[in-house]
């Protein structure tokens, strides 16, 4: 029963926002999954910005993926570079007009407005609930975190404030903390 009605509300609310968010992008002359894949690489740490993690992270085939990757390319929204390291591996970057787009896209209108009304706690506790919700959908189903690098088992905060990936041994910058991460893993008090 209650995962009925868990489910009944889930999937009312992520119609409505699809729909919205279907709207603006194709006032924008983009498909849904164009602008889902130019939301993830906004959101996404260096690690994270290849075409396998949007394949992963949307759950979509190859196929499509570099479908609508090349769309994204032709239309000067996004662009590709090859990695310092590995030059088979692909980095993909957006451009100002592809930033420009995701931010007047997502969150679409129809969320801010009813966020609005809320009080600060509903909010807090809205998002709470809703990252349980998802975490306990993520780990049932082994699937990636995809979680925000502040809140991963291997972040490191040294003692003169530095920030460290403690898997790739990389210095992390503050705003490489609010991104998103393939390689995330939940700290103990997030699972
Ligand atoms: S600390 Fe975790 S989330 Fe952050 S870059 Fe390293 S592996 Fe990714």
């Amino acid at each position: 029963m209650n995962t009925e009605s868990i489910y009944d509300y889930l999937e009312r609310i992520a119609n409505l926002i699809r729909t919205d968010v279907r709207k603006m992008g194709i006032a924008r002359g983009l498909q849904p999954v164009q602008l889902e894949a130019l939301h993830y690489l906004s959101r996404c740490n260096r690690y994270s910005n290849t075409p396998v993690a949007v394949a992963d992270y949307l759950g979509l085939t190859k196929g499509t993926v570099s479908q609508t990757l090349g769309v994204l390319e032709s239309s000067g929204l996004i662009e590709k570079q090859a990695d310092l390291n590995d030059r088979r591996v692909v980095h993909l970057t957006l451009t100002d007009e592809g930033t420009r787009m995701v931010s007047e896209s997502i969150p679409p209108n129809i969320l801010k407005s009813a966020i609005e009304g809320l009080s600060e706690s509903a909010c807090e506790e809205i998002t709470a609930t809703l990252n349980r919700v998802l975490r306990e959908l993520q780990a049932a189903n082994k699937l990636k975190t995809f979680g925000s690098c502040k809140t991963c088992r291997y972040h490191l905060i040294h003692q003169e404030g530095r920030r460290q990936c403690g898997l790739t041994l990389e210095w992390l910058t503050q705003t490489d903390a609010e991104k998103i991460c393939r390689e995330h893993q939940p700290a103990v008090e997030d699972t």
